[in-house]
């Protein structure tokens, strides 16, 4: 730990545990992990000016992390709705939540509350994925196994199931395998999803 800098910052009532390293790079780079603020600075950058630029760093990096949060229980509940009347039979979906019980499975739908519970990840997925999982549970009122049938009335009521299966699959692929990969593996895949970010 370097004993130049302070160990949290606080902005916006936001209070990150802060790691400043030096390095020999050319450029203050910052990342935003969970609730740490880790930066690099070069190793001649005065502290007067790193201190004076770490406020608004870390307020960029919170808004961004906030961004990512796209979809809330309104927005998910409005979208369970329209896809619930896109059924030959529409379906009454009266409640949605995002769950962090929620873990084995993406989402589940009561028939008899009428409520669908779905994982807290998908709220950081792009909405496309969140309607797939609503629909695919949808179906399932239909035809509760994973039939041709389901599947055909699936992609009839959701074009993009087979790309959110995809998506998913992806997802839970990381997810089993994150903490087996080496570090420097792990860096270059968050180097390349920084570097897709800076495109889209
Ligand atoms: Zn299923």
């Amino acid at each position: 730990m370097n004993k130049e800098f302070p160990s949290t910052i606080t902005v916006d009532d936001t209070t990150l545990s802060l790691v400043v390293i030096r390095k020999t790079v050319k450029n203050i780079n910052a990342r935003l992990r969970d609730a740490t603020l880790h930066v690099s600075v070069p190793l001649h950058t005065s502290h007067t000016t790193i201190n004076a630029i770490l406020p608004s760093l870390a307020r960029r990096l919170i808004r961004r992390q906030r961004a990512r949060q796209i979809n809330s229980d309104d927005d998910a509940l409005a979208l369970a709705q329209r896809v619930a009347q896109r059924f030959p039979t529409p379906i009454e979906v009266t409640a949605t939540s995002f769950s962090t019980a929620q873990r084995a499975r993406w989402g589940s739908y009561s028939t008899r509350t009428h409520a669908i519970r779905l994982h807290a990840a998908l709220r950081h997925m792009p909405p496309w994925v969140l309607e797939a999982v609503v629909a695919h549970e949808l179906a399932h009122v239909v035809h509760p196994n994973h039939s041709p049938a389901f599947w055909s009335l699936l992609r009839t009521v959701c074009p993009n199931t087979e790309r959110a299966e995809a998506f998913l699959a992806g997802v839970n692929w990381l997810a089993r395998t994150w903490d087996d990969l080496p570090p420097v593996e792990r860096a270059q895949l968050r180097q390349v999803a920084d570097d897709d970010e800076g495109d889209s």
